[in-house]
C-alpha cells in the first residue's frame, strides 16, 4: 500500500461522515470515506483511483475503525437457507495487488489494446445508462483504447465485449471481490458478490445510530454536550452507558 500511515476517525468524525452520506449513492460514499483517510490527496485525484485501489483503501480503513474480521451473511439460491461465512480485510488485501490506475496491454483476437480498471468517475457515468448493456459499452469505451499506431477501436460485438469486461476484472482484481460458497443443508455451491462499500457503509451507519443513542442517554442523563460524550474513549462512554443502564 502506498500509504504506511494509519488514517483514524474519531467517533465525532464517524457521525459527521455517516450525516454527510446518508441517502448519497455509494459511489459518492465511497469517495467521502476516501477523503478523510486521506485528506493529502485532491478530490479530483481520488475520483481516478481504480475501483479495486479504491476498494483496498476501503478495506484497510475499515480493519483500522472496526476490526479485520468481517460477518457476512448469504442465502443460499436453492432452499434459502441463511448462511454466515467469515472474511478478513488483511486476507483479501494480500489477495491481490490494486493497480495504480496505469494501462496495461493485453492481446485480444490478435490485436493489441491498453486497459486500465474503471474508476468512480467511469461508474457515475455508467449509471446514466438506460441498461446494463449499454452501461458496458461506455465504460469499456473510456477504459479500452488503441496502442499508438493503432488508433482503431475494436467493432463492439457481444462476445469481444464480454472478453474485454472480463479482462478489465484482470487488470483491476480487488474490483470484483467473489466469494465461493456451499449451502450446508442442500449442498448447493455459488458464488457471491462481496461489495466493501456497501457493507462498510451499513455498518458506519449502525455504528453512528449507536453513538448518537449513547450520547442522548448520557446527556439526559449527567447533563452532558455531544461534543464530551463523543471526545471520550469507547471504554469510558460504554462503562458510562453501562453504569445508567445498571
Ligand atoms: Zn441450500
Amino acid at each position: 500500500m502506498a500509504h504506511k500511515s494509519q488514517p483514524g476517525l474519531s467517533a465525532a468524525t464517524v457521525i459527521d461522515i455517516w450525516e454527510q452520506g446518508i441517502g448519497r449513492h455509494p459511489i459518492d460514499q465511497a469517495l467521502l470515506l476516501l477523503r478523510y483517510a486521506h485528506p493529502e490527496e485532491s478530490f479530483d485525484a481520488l475520483c481516478e483511483w481504480t475501483v479495486g485501489r479504491r476498494d483496498a483503501h476501503l478495506l484497510e480503513l475499515r480493519r483500522h475503525i472496526i476490526g479485520d474480521r468481517i460477518e457476512g451473511y448469504a442465502e443460499c439460491p436453492t432452499c434459502r437457507n441463511g448462511l454466515e461465512f467469515e472474511l478478513s480485510c488483511s486476507a483479501l488485501l494480500a489477495s491481490a495487488a490494486p493497480s495504480e490506475d496505469t494501462w496495461t496491454r493485453v492481446e485480444q483476437d490478435g490485436r493489441s489494446l491498453e486497459l486500465r480498471g474503471p474508476n468512480s468517475r467511469d461508474l457515475a457515468l455508467a449509471i446514466t445508462a438506460a441498461d446494463p448493456e449499454q452501461a458496458r459499452r461506455m465504460i469499456l469505451s473510456r477504459c479500452v483504447r488503441g496502442v499508438a499506431g493503432d488508433a482503431e477501436m475494436p467493432v463492439w460485438t457481444e462476445v469481444n465485449q464480454a472478453a474485454l469486461a472480463g479482462r478489465l476484472g484482470e487488470v483491476d482484481p480487488l474490483a470484483e471481490v467473489l466469494i465461493d460458497l456451499r449451502c450446508g443443508l442442500c449442498g448447493q455451491q455459488w458464488q457471491t458478490l462481496f461489495d466493501i462499500v456497501t457493507f462498510f457503509w451499513n455498518e458506519l451507519h449502525v455504528r453512528s445510530r449507536r453513538l448518537l443513542q449513547e450520547v442522548d442517554l448520557l446527556a439526559r442523563t449527567y447533563g452532558w454536550t455531544e461534543g464530551e460524550v463523543l471526545g471520550m474513549s469507547e471504554q469510558r462512554r460504554g462503562l458510562y452507558v453501562e453504569m445508567v443502564l445498571s
